[in-house]
């Protein structure tokens, strides 16, 4: 798996502001004015959206199968609220995802660099590609999160949800553009209805 650090909110129209793969997964059922989307709900979003998540496809000797990926999805959905919560994960999701990364591993090398030995590491994922790396990913972040920081755009009609990697922990909306901004644009309108514009 070679996700790059985050270099924006949006990839070619895509959520990537969950802070972590597996919920950037999540959020491809974003609701954008008023319809829900499946961004991978055919073959060619989920290529494109793969693409977007830097996630190798095209060399994998078992694809991805639609309707596992949907569950793993609302298993995962699921399982965010239940981090949020301080809630044990379902036996179910466990065992889902035990089954998906059992044959990953991470690979370790020792490399000569002169006067020093280095140990370089890297992550083998083996089985359907999507499928795999968003588990993997998941497993990963169960290895450091708080539960504190998961949580869900302020904004109620809004689906998005995140892992808040700021110092203040205070990150409120999915992003200013969609949801923050928005929410100063009603506030603003409100004041200036009651008269106390500024
Ligand atoms: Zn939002």
């Amino acid at each position: 798996m070679h996700q790059e650090p985050f270099s924006g909110e949006f990839r070619e129209g895509m959520p990537f502001l969950g802070g972590s793969l597996w919920i950037d997964f999540v959020n491809t059922t974003p609701v954008i004015k008023g319809t829900a989307l499946d961004l991978i709900g055919d073959a060619s979003g989920l290529a494109h959206w793969a693409r977007q998540a830097n996630i190798e496809t095209a060399l994998a000797s078992e694809p991805d199968d639609p309707a596992t990926l949907h569950d793993l999805r609302a298993q995962l959905a699921e399982a965010f609220d239940r981090l949020a919560a301080s809630k044990p994960l379902s036996a179910d999701l466990i065992a889902t995802i035990n089954h998906l990364i059992e044959h990953s591993a991470i690979r370790r090398r020792l490399a000569d660099a002169g006067a020093t030995t280095t140990v370089d590491e890297h992550v083998e994922l083996a089985g359907p590609p999507v499928a795999s790396a968003v588990a993997w990913d998941f497993a990963q972040f169960l290895g450091n999160y708080e539960h504190q920081r998961l949580r869900h755009c302020d904004n109620p009609a809004c689906t998005m949800q995140f892992y808040d990697v700021g110092k203040n922990n205070r990150r409120r909306w999915c992003t200013m553009s969609l949801c923050g901004n928005r929410e100063k644009v009603a506030q603003y309108r409100g004041r200036k209805a009651a008269g106390r514009a500024d």
